[in-house]
C-alpha cells in the first residue's frame, strides 16, 4: 500500500554534518560518517517513523560545493531531491568563513516555496559563532535555527522537538468544508457578474459541490441579484430568496455565499441556519486550517491610523470589472475607516519580498484559489516571519457587516 509521508531533506556542503545529523534521526549508522569530503557519494534515503510526525522519508544529500563534474552531476541531484522534499533542513558548520553554498541553498530553496529549517552543527562546542553568517546569508533570519552537536546521539530529543515545533506537516488531512454532514442541505450563494465565466463554476464553488457531494449531502445553487438586492427590487428580490429557502423540502444546515454578498447575506439568512463565505473556505483550505490566525488579524482594522499602510493580495491577475472587489470596494470601505490609510495592491503568484512586508499593518489577502497550499502557505510563513498580521476577503467583507456578523460566518469553523 502506498503510504503519504513527509519528505525531509537535509542539505549542506560537504563535511557541514549531514549524515551526522541524518543518523541522529534514524538512530543508526545509515549514511556513512567520515571527515574525506564527499563521503555522501549519492542522496542517501531512509524511511522512518517520527512521533508527531508519521511516516517521513528522509534524503541525506552529497555536498553541494564539491567540485569537479561528478559533483556538477551530484548537484544537480541534490536539487532535485530539494524540489520533491516537503521540508529542507539545512546543515551549517558555523566554523567556517564561506558561506556561499548555503547562501545558493537557501536562496533556491526559498525560491521553490519550501519550509526550511537550520542547524547549525557545532564540531567545537566551546567555540561561539558570531553573526557573520547572518551577514553573508541575509535570509537566515527569517528561518528557524537550532545549534547542536549532531553526532551527539543526546541531542535527538531536542532535534525532533525543533523539527515538530516549526514544521507544518503537508499530510495533515484538510477538509475544504468539514461541517459538511450528510444527508443535509447547503446552499451556495452565487450572484454572478459580467465577468463570470459562461459553461463552468469558478475553482471554489464547483470545489464545494464536489465535496458536499461527495459526503453524501446536497448542494443547491442560488443565483443572487446582487443589483436588485441593494436597489428598489429588494423587497422582491428578498421575496424570492425566501420562496427558495422555504421551498426546500429540509431547512439548508449552512449558506455559502460570494463575499460580496455579505452585506445582503448577513440579513436576510435566517437566523438558524449557517453562513459562511467561499472565500474564507478557500482561505482555511489553502492554509491548512489557518482561519483563525485571518480572524485575528482583522482586530487591527479597530485600530487604523492615518499613515498605516494595508496591501491588498491577490493570488491571480483576473480581469477586473467596475466594482472590482480587490481594487474597488475594499479600498474604498477602508478609506470610510480612515481616509488617511494608505492602500497598496500585490497582483499575481509571485509575492513582495519580506523587507518590504514588514512595513505594512495588514495584509488583506483573497481565497488564493489560483495558488497551491503550498505557495500560500509560504506567504504565511513570510509574514509570520516579519509579524505582519494578514485577513482575508471574506473575513474583512464581513467584519464590514459588524460583530455579529463576523462570529456568525466564523462558527461552522469553530471544530467541537
Ligand atoms: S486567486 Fe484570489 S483573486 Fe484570483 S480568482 Fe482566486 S480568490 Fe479570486
Amino acid at each position: 500500500m502506498q503510504v503519504n509521508r513527509e519528505h525531509i531533506g537535509i542539505f549542506g556542503k560537504m563535511n557541514s554534518g549531514k549524515s551526522s545529523l541524518m543518523n541522529l534521526l534514524t538512530q543508526q549508522e545509515t549514511s556513512i560518517t567520515d571527515s574525506t569530503p564527499g563521503t555522501t557519494a549519492d542522496t542517501k534515503i531512509a524511511l522512518i517513523e517520527l512521533h508527531g510526525l508519521g511516516p517521513v522519508k528522509l534524503f541525506d544529500t552529497a555536498g553541494l560545493d564539491e567540485k569537479s563534474l561528478l559533483g556538477e552531476k551530484k548537484k544537480s541531484k541534490v536539487l532535485n531531491v530539494l524540489k520533491e522534499c516537503d521540508l529542507a533542513i539545512v546543515v551549517i558548520n558555523p566554523a567556517t568563513d564561506d558561506f556561499a553554498t548555503e547562501a545558493f541553498l537557501i536562496e533556491k530553496a526559498r525560491g521553490m516555496d519550501k519550509q526550511m529549517l537550520v542547524v547549525f552543527n557545532l564540531f567545537d562546542t566551546a567555540m561561539p559563532f558570531d553573526d557573520k553568517l547572518y551577514q553573508k546569508m541575509p535570509l537566515l533570519k527569517f528561518y528557524p535555527s537550532l545549534s547542536l552537536e549532531a553526532i551527539n546521539l543526546q541531542e535527538r530529543d531536542r532535534l525532533i522537538r525543533f523539527i515538530l515545533n516549526n514544521y507544518e506537516a503537508t499530510g495533515i488531512h484538510n477538509e475544504l468544508l468539514p461541517f459538511v454532514e450528510p444527508d443535509e442541505f447547503y446552499i451556495l450563494n452565487i450572484p454572478m457578474d459580467e465577468e463570470t465565466p459562461e459553461g463552468r463554476f469558478l475553482r471554489p464553488q464547483s470545489m464545494a459541490v464536489e465535496y458536499i457531494t461527495r459526503k453524501w449531502a446536497y448542494p443547491v445553487a442560488y443565483r443572487m441579484d446582487l443589483k436588485a438586492a441593494r436597489g428598489e427590487k429588494a423587497e422582491a428580490e428578498k421575496k424570492r430568496f425566501d420562496t427558495f429557502i422555504n421551498g426546500l423540502m429540509k431547512r439548508p444546515k449552512v449558506v455559502v455565499t460570494d463575499s460580496q454578498a455579505m452585506d445582503i447575506m448577513a440579513k436576510w439568512t435566517p437566523e438558524d441556519i449557517g453562513l459562511t463565505t467561499f472565500s474564507i473556505m478557500m482561505i482555511n483550505y489553502g492554509s491548512n486550517g489557518r482561519i483563525d490566525e485571518f480572524y485575528e488579524g482583522a482586530k487591527v482594522l479597530n485600530d487604523l491610523k492615518g499613515g498605516d499602510k494595508i496591501l491588498i493580495a491577490e493570488a491571480c491577475n483576473h480581469s477586473r470589472i467596475q466594482e472590482d472587489i480587490g481594487t474597488v470596494q475594499i479600498p474604498a470601505v477602508l478609506k470610510q475607516i480612515n481616509p488617511e490609510v494608505k492602500v497598496e495592491f500585490n497582483f499575481g503568484r509571485e509575492f513582495q519580498e519580506n523587507e518590504c512586508l514588514s512595513s505594512y499593518k495588514l495584509i488583506i489577502h483573497c481565497g488564493a484559489c489560483m495558488i497551491s497550499n503550498q505557495k500560500l502557505q509560504a506567504r504565511l510563513r513570510d509574514l509570520r516571519s516579519v509579524g505582519v498580521p494578514v485577513t482575508n476577503y471574506g473575513v474583512f467583507l464581513s467584519w464590514v457587516q459588524g460583530h455579529k456578523a463576523l462570529e456568525r460566518v466564523m462558527e461552522p469553523w469553530i471544530s467541537e
